[in-house]
Protein backbone atom coordinates (compact mmCIF):
# COMPACT_ATOMS: atom_id res chain seq x y z
CA UNK A 1 0.00 0.00 0.00
CA UNK A 2 2.96 2.21 0.98
CA UNK A 3 6.39 2.79 -1.12
CA UNK A 4 8.25 0.60 1.86
CA UNK A 5 11.27 3.04 1.29
CA UNK A 6 9.00 5.88 3.30
CA UNK A 7 7.38 3.36 6.23
CA UNK A 8 9.57 3.64 9.55
CA UNK A 9 10.70 0.67 10.87
CA UNK A 10 9.42 0.79 14.37
CA UNK A 11 6.15 -0.79 15.60
CA UNK A 12 4.23 1.97 17.90
CA UNK A 13 1.83 0.82 20.59
CA UNK A 14 -1.59 3.49 20.80
CA UNK A 15 0.30 5.76 23.10
CA UNK A 16 3.32 6.72 20.59
CA UNK A 17 2.91 10.80 20.13
CA UNK A 18 3.81 12.64 17.60
CA UNK A 19 3.18 16.12 15.94
CA UNK A 20 1.16 16.52 12.94
CA UNK A 21 -1.76 18.27 11.14
CA UNK A 22 -3.40 18.42 8.00
CA UNK A 23 -5.45 20.81 6.21
CA UNK A 24 -6.15 23.31 3.48
CA UNK A 25 -3.08 25.83 4.55
CA UNK A 26 -0.39 23.43 4.43
CA UNK A 27 1.85 23.82 1.43
CA UNK A 28 1.15 19.74 0.22
CA UNK A 29 -2.55 19.79 0.70
CA UNK A 30 -3.65 17.22 -1.56
CA UNK A 31 -0.13 16.26 -2.54
CA UNK A 32 -0.80 12.89 -1.37
CA UNK A 33 -4.20 12.01 -3.75
CA UNK A 34 -2.15 11.31 -6.86
CA UNK A 35 -0.46 8.22 -8.00
CA UNK A 36 -0.67 6.25 -5.14
CA UNK A 37 -1.79 2.36 -4.10
CA UNK A 38 -4.80 2.38 -2.25
CA UNK A 39 -5.82 -1.22 -1.43
CA UNK A 40 -9.53 -1.46 -0.66
CA UNK A 41 -11.21 -3.00 1.80
CA UNK A 42 -14.66 -4.65 1.64
CA UNK A 43 -15.71 -2.10 3.62
CA UNK A 44 -14.48 0.31 2.02
CA UNK A 45 -16.23 -0.94 -1.07
CA UNK A 46 -19.41 -0.80 0.56
CA UNK A 47 -18.96 2.21 1.71
CA UNK A 48 -17.70 4.04 -1.28
CA UNK A 49 -20.40 2.22 -3.69
CA UNK A 50 -23.40 3.79 -1.37
CA UNK A 51 -21.67 7.20 -1.34
CA UNK A 52 -21.46 6.93 -5.28
CA UNK A 53 -25.79 5.70 -5.66
CA UNK A 54 -24.20 2.65 -7.91
CA UNK A 55 -24.00 -1.37 -7.64
CA UNK A 56 -20.91 -2.86 -6.91
CA UNK A 57 -20.21 -4.64 -10.22
CA UNK A 58 -20.62 -0.88 -11.15
CA UNK A 59 -18.04 0.43 -8.64
CA UNK A 60 -15.64 -2.62 -9.46
CA UNK A 61 -15.62 -1.72 -12.61
CA UNK A 62 -15.28 2.19 -13.26
CA UNK A 63 -12.96 2.47 -9.97
CA UNK A 64 -10.69 -0.28 -9.69
CA UNK A 65 -8.40 -2.57 -10.66
CA UNK A 66 -6.84 -6.02 -9.41
CA UNK A 67 -3.92 -7.41 -8.37
CA UNK A 68 -3.29 -11.04 -7.87
CA UNK A 69 -0.82 -11.74 -4.38
CA UNK A 70 1.67 -14.16 -6.10
CA UNK A 71 1.99 -16.16 -2.60
CA UNK A 72 -1.99 -17.10 -2.19
CA UNK A 73 -3.88 -15.60 -5.35
CA UNK A 74 -5.70 -13.60 -3.33
CA UNK A 75 -7.30 -11.40 -5.80
CA UNK A 76 -7.42 -7.83 -4.30
CA UNK A 77 -8.99 -4.40 -5.24
CA UNK A 78 -7.47 -1.07 -5.57
CA UNK A 79 -8.55 2.17 -6.03
CA UNK A 80 -7.90 3.35 -10.01
CA UNK A 81 -6.67 6.82 -10.61
CA UNK A 82 -7.39 8.98 -13.22
CA UNK A 83 -5.38 8.66 -16.66
CA UNK A 84 -3.99 12.48 -16.23
CA UNK A 85 -0.70 13.22 -16.35
CA UNK A 86 -0.31 13.46 -12.43
CA UNK A 87 -2.61 10.70 -11.72
CA UNK A 88 -4.99 12.14 -9.82
CA UNK A 89 -7.52 10.24 -7.31
CA UNK A 90 -10.70 10.30 -9.52
CA UNK A 91 -12.40 11.78 -5.60
CA UNK A 92 -9.89 14.52 -5.72
CA UNK A 93 -12.31 17.38 -6.45
CA UNK A 94 -9.67 20.16 -6.71
CA UNK A 95 -6.54 21.53 -5.01
CA UNK A 96 -8.38 23.51 -2.79
CA UNK A 97 -11.13 21.43 -2.08
CA UNK A 98 -9.54 17.93 -1.16
CA UNK A 99 -11.27 15.07 -1.13
CA UNK A 100 -14.76 15.06 -2.71
CA UNK A 101 -16.07 11.65 -0.65
CA UNK A 102 -14.37 12.71 3.24
CA UNK A 103 -16.86 11.09 5.15
CA UNK A 104 -16.30 7.86 3.39
CA UNK A 105 -12.70 7.60 2.41
CA UNK A 106 -11.06 4.38 2.50
CA UNK A 107 -9.31 3.03 5.59
CA UNK A 108 -5.86 3.91 4.94
CA UNK A 109 -6.54 7.22 3.59
CA UNK A 110 -7.95 7.37 6.92
CA UNK A 111 -4.85 6.75 8.52
CA UNK A 112 -2.53 8.03 6.77
CA UNK A 113 0.07 9.02 8.21
CA UNK A 114 -0.02 5.90 10.08
CA UNK A 115 -0.18 2.38 8.73
CA UNK A 116 -1.34 -0.45 10.55
CA UNK A 117 -1.00 -4.16 10.56
CA UNK A 118 -2.39 -7.15 12.07
CA UNK A 119 -0.08 -9.72 13.93
CA UNK A 120 -1.18 -13.63 15.32
CA UNK A 121 -0.33 -13.58 18.81
CA UNK A 122 -0.41 -16.86 21.01
CA UNK A 123 -1.35 -16.13 25.13
CA UNK A 124 0.21 -18.46 28.18
CA UNK A 125 -3.23 -20.45 27.76
CA UNK A 126 -2.22 -21.23 24.11
CA UNK A 127 -5.13 -19.33 22.50
CA UNK A 128 -4.51 -17.37 19.51
CA UNK A 129 -5.33 -13.73 19.12
CA UNK A 130 -4.81 -11.08 16.89
CA UNK A 131 -3.15 -7.40 18.12
CA UNK A 132 -3.14 -4.81 15.20
CA UNK A 133 -0.01 -3.08 15.53
CA UNK A 134 1.06 1.01 14.03
CA UNK A 135 3.63 3.19 12.30
CA UNK A 136 4.63 5.77 10.55
CA UNK A 137 4.75 6.59 7.19
CA UNK A 138 6.85 9.50 6.38
CA UNK A 139 6.60 11.15 2.81
CA UNK A 140 8.81 14.03 1.92
CA UNK A 141 6.68 15.65 0.56
CA UNK A 142 4.11 15.54 3.77
CA UNK A 143 4.51 18.23 5.66
CA UNK A 144 1.80 17.95 8.14
CA UNK A 145 4.81 16.48 10.15
CA UNK A 146 5.31 20.55 11.02
CA UNK A 147 2.63 21.09 12.49
CA UNK A 148 2.31 21.97 16.25
CA UNK A 149 -1.09 19.48 16.92
CA UNK A 150 -0.03 16.40 19.20
CA UNK A 151 -1.21 13.13 18.80
CA UNK A 152 -1.17 9.90 20.06
CA UNK A 153 -1.70 6.88 18.00
CA UNK A 154 -4.88 6.20 20.39
CA UNK A 155 -6.42 10.16 19.70
CA UNK A 156 -5.55 10.09 16.01
CA UNK A 157 -7.74 6.57 15.72
CA UNK A 158 -10.90 8.02 17.46
CA UNK A 159 -10.17 11.32 15.45
CA UNK A 160 -10.50 9.45 12.14
CA UNK A 161 -13.35 7.22 13.26
CA UNK A 162 -10.56 4.13 12.65
CA UNK A 163 -12.31 1.62 14.99
CA UNK A 164 -15.59 1.69 13.36
CA UNK A 165 -13.48 0.92 9.86
CA UNK A 166 -11.04 -1.63 11.89
CA UNK A 167 -14.14 -3.86 13.52
CA UNK A 168 -15.34 -3.88 9.98
CA UNK A 169 -12.16 -5.13 8.51
CA UNK A 170 -10.99 -7.22 11.47
CA UNK A 171 -12.60 -10.92 9.98
CA UNK A 172 -11.33 -9.93 6.57
CA UNK A 173 -8.11 -9.03 7.86
CA UNK A 174 -7.60 -12.33 9.38
CA UNK A 175 -8.33 -14.42 5.72
CA UNK A 176 -5.86 -11.94 4.65
CA UNK A 177 -3.10 -13.71 7.15
CA UNK A 178 -3.77 -17.10 5.80
CA UNK A 179 -0.98 -16.25 2.75
CA UNK A 180 1.64 -16.64 5.59
CA UNK A 181 0.38 -20.28 7.39
CA UNK A 182 3.08 -23.34 6.55
CA UNK A 183 1.54 -25.05 3.89
CA UNK A 184 -1.11 -22.70 3.07
CA UNK A 185 -1.91 -23.90 -0.89
CA UNK A 186 -2.21 -20.79 -3.43
CA UNK A 187 -6.73 -20.70 -4.19
CA UNK A 188 -7.83 -22.35 -7.04
CA UNK A 189 -9.56 -20.39 -9.95
CA UNK A 190 -13.11 -21.18 -8.34
CA UNK A 191 -11.74 -20.02 -5.07
CA UNK A 192 -10.28 -16.98 -5.99
CA UNK A 193 -13.07 -15.57 -7.81
CA UNK A 194 -15.10 -16.73 -4.50
CA UNK A 195 -12.72 -14.50 -2.12
CA UNK A 196 -13.07 -11.79 -4.83
CA UNK A 197 -17.09 -11.82 -4.88
CA UNK A 198 -17.19 -12.03 -1.01
CA UNK A 199 -14.68 -9.59 -0.41
CA UNK A 200 -15.60 -7.26 -3.11
CA UNK A 201 -18.71 -7.77 -5.06
CA UNK A 202 -21.94 -7.43 -2.10
CA UNK A 203 -24.51 -6.91 -4.65
CA UNK A 204 -23.25 -10.16 -6.38
CA UNK A 205 -22.56 -12.41 -3.48
CA UNK A 206 -26.37 -11.10 -2.24
CA UNK A 207 -27.64 -13.11 -5.51
CA UNK A 208 -25.19 -16.26 -5.10
CA UNK A 209 -26.38 -16.28 -1.50
CA UNK A 210 -29.99 -15.97 -2.21
CA UNK A 211 -30.20 -17.81 -5.57
CA UNK A 212 -27.47 -20.63 -5.73
CA UNK A 213 -29.09 -22.73 -3.25
CA UNK A 214 -26.39 -21.80 -0.82
CA UNK A 215 -28.97 -21.70 2.00
CA UNK A 216 -30.02 -25.00 1.65
CA UNK A 217 -26.75 -26.15 2.45
CA UNK A 218 -25.76 -24.79 5.76
CA UNK A 219 -27.46 -24.38 9.08
CA UNK A 220 -27.99 -20.60 8.99
CA UNK A 221 -31.27 -19.18 11.71
CA UNK A 222 -33.75 -17.48 10.00
CA UNK A 223 -33.18 -14.01 12.08
CA UNK A 224 -29.20 -14.19 9.98
CA UNK A 225 -31.30 -14.92 6.76
CA UNK A 226 -33.46 -11.58 7.28
CA UNK A 227 -30.59 -9.94 8.34
CA UNK A 228 -28.77 -10.55 5.27
CA UNK A 229 -31.85 -9.41 2.97
CA UNK A 230 -31.96 -6.44 4.63
CA UNK A 231 -28.60 -5.05 6.23
CA UNK A 232 -25.46 -4.95 3.56
CA UNK A 233 -23.31 -5.19 6.76
CA UNK A 234 -24.58 -8.63 7.83
CA UNK A 235 -24.39 -9.56 4.67
CA UNK A 236 -20.13 -8.52 3.70
CA UNK A 237 -19.94 -10.51 7.53
CA UNK A 238 -21.50 -13.91 6.10
CA UNK A 239 -19.20 -13.06 3.59
CA UNK A 240 -16.15 -13.37 5.43
CA UNK A 241 -17.50 -16.34 7.35
CA UNK A 242 -18.30 -18.36 4.39
CA UNK A 243 -14.87 -17.75 3.09
CA UNK A 244 -12.85 -18.82 6.18
CA UNK A 245 -15.11 -22.21 5.89
CA UNK A 246 -14.48 -22.42 2.18
CA UNK A 247 -10.49 -21.48 2.96
CA UNK A 248 -10.51 -24.09 5.37
CA UNK A 249 -9.76 -21.67 7.96
CA UNK A 250 -12.05 -22.05 10.79
CA UNK A 251 -15.52 -23.87 11.30
CA UNK A 252 -17.51 -21.12 10.95
CA UNK A 253 -20.78 -22.70 9.83
CA UNK A 254 -21.94 -25.95 9.87
CA UNK A 255 -23.42 -28.05 6.80
CA UNK A 256 -26.96 -29.04 7.01
CA UNK A 257 -27.00 -33.34 8.08
S1 LIG B 1 0.82 15.36 2.20
FE1 LIG B 1 0.40 15.20 4.42
S2 LIG B 1 -0.10 17.27 5.15
FE2 LIG B 1 -0.10 17.30 2.90
S3 LIG B 1 -2.24 17.00 2.42
FE3 LIG B 1 -1.35 14.96 2.42
S4 LIG B 1 -1.59 14.21 4.52
FE4 LIG B 1 -2.01 16.41 4.53
S1 LIG C 1 -10.14 9.02 -1.51
FE1 LIG C 1 -10.01 11.16 -0.92
S2 LIG C 1 -8.42 11.21 0.66
FE2 LIG C 1 -8.21 9.26 -0.41
S3 LIG C 1 -6.72 9.64 -2.04
FE3 LIG C 1 -8.74 10.01 -2.91
S4 LIG C 1 -9.12 12.19 -2.67
FE4 LIG C 1 -7.42 11.64 -1.31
Amino acid sequence: MFNTKVVQPSRLEPEAKFKFRCHPKVPCFTKCCSNIDIMLTPYDVLRLKNRLGITSDKFIEDHTFMRIDDKSNHLYAYLKMGSDEEKRCPFLESAEAGCSIYTDRPVSCRYYPIGQGLVKVEGEDKQTTHEEFYFFVREEHCKGYDEPDQWTIASWRDDQDSEHYDQMNLEWKQLLMRRDLPGAAKLDENKQMQFFMASYDLDRFRQYVFDSGLLDRFEISEDEIEAMRTDEVALMKFGFRYLKFLLLLEETLQLKK
